[in-house]
């Protein structure tokens, strides 16, 4: 089932086809590069200039936690007897799912930092719920793009033995061979394709993002959100987005979702474009016709200009303005993907007051 051509990359083979007018649809794709539907993202002097300039004056609380945050162990004995559908967030935008029996894991980060190195770029604020040697077998990996705090080259190679199959918008599968995964593992999906692995049906759908490891790289691959469908519950996996209208499109194509796991965090109106602000989070899990709400891309890395739990209290204050059911679960507590239970707004007890002096009390911190 493998799709990584040899010899000629998969952006290469689509480009081809639409030069030829071969009915292909899907991501905008002109000279090797992807672009977004209704926006042309780029990073201009200017604007470089206008982030750094904010980013030396800014002021803040606590970009990161005082202390480790909260983490409640995942044990493998309750994974195996687990019947689901169940969530568990391992953190960022790691989400390991037990749905129709299979176990998939979406952009599966493990590493320290969120960066091409271990010795700088932003440091985890908690460790992660469980190793990467105590998961079960997993059926897939799902990416949604190659942005350093969503394809994490350690955690992938340590997880090759154990993944059936590591499904990614096009291009990206090429970069994990490249690292050694076996090319026959690698599902590469363009925008609204599927790929069906027993009762689960996996469909790449658009984001308004881009993509890139490197300063020559930018837009070489794709970039996607999942719809995950199985028998016992619709899910969608937003990956990272600036608010746009391709979310109601997915909502009436594929909706409804018992749960969305939505991008809510690293946002700033400098770059609103490519990473939604926490209203337009909430508006997104309504255009979606999600039943729920799990915030995800907060709490682990410090990559914004924003307090460490702020993304947590605006997308609570959104979430009851609009009467949307919001799930905020310790890392690694059990999440039902069917009738949720209440979580608490844990954050709560760890931010700072006025004065800085003590922890707020989590009073009143029940969420809905
Ligand atoms: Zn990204
Ligand atoms: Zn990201």
């Amino acid at each position: 089932m493998s799709v990584v051509a040899s010899g000629c990359s998969t952006a290469e083979v689509k480009e081809e086809k639409m030069q030829t007018g071969n009915g292909e649809t899907g991501a905008p794709l002109s000279e090797g590069k992807f672009s977004n539907t209704e926006i042309n993202y780029s990073n201009s002097f200017s604007k470089i200039w206008d982030i750094s300039a904010k980013y030396m004056k800014a002021k803040r609380q606590e970009p990161q936690p005082k202390q480790q945050l909260p983490v409640s162990r995942i044990n493998t004995s309750d994974l195996g007897s687990e019947t689901g559908p169940v969530l568990y967030r391992l953190g960022h935008s790691s989400i390991l799912i037990k749905l129709d029996g299979e176990f998939i894991l979406t952009d599966p980060v493990f590493s320290d930092r969120a960066s091409p190195v271990q010795w700088a770029g932003p440091k985890r604020f908690h460790k992660t719920p469980i190793n990467i040697e105590e998961l079960p077998p997993i059926k897939a990996v799902v990416i949604s793009h190659d942005h350093y705090d969503h394809l994490d080259k350690d955690a992938v190679v340590k997880l090759a033995d154990k993944v059936e199959w590591f499904v990614t918008p096009l291009a990206v599968g090429e970069r994990i061979v490249e690292w050694g995964v076996d090319a026959d593992k690698v599902i590469e999906k363009d925008w609204w394709q599927s790929v069906e692995l027993g009762s689960i049906t996996l469909t790449a759908t658009p984001t308004q993002h881009f993509s890139g490891r490197g300063l020559f790289d930018k837009d070489k691959t794709l970039w996607a959100s999942w719809v995950i469908k199985g028998v016992q519950a619709n899910l969608y996996f937003s990956g990272d987005s600036g608010y746009f209208g391709g979310f109601k499109e997915i909502g009436e194509r594929y909706g409804p979702f018992d749960i969305t796991m939505i991008e809510t965090g690293a946002y700033n109106e400098l770059w609103s474009e490519i990473h939604m602000l926490p209203e337009q989070s909430v508006q997104a899990h309504i255009d979606l016709k999600g039943k729920a709400m799990l915030p995800i891309h907060n709490s682990t890395f410090d990559l914004a200009l924003h307090d460490w739990f702020e993304p947590l209290e605006e997308v609570k204050r959104f979430s009851e303005q609009h009467k949307v059911k919001l799930l905020t679960p310790i890392v690694g507590q059990k999440v039902k993907a069917i009738e949720p239970q209440q979580t608490v707004a844990w954050w709560r007890g760890m931010m700072p007051v006025e004065d800085g002096s003590q922890p707020m009390l989590a009073a009143g911190s029940t969420s809905n």
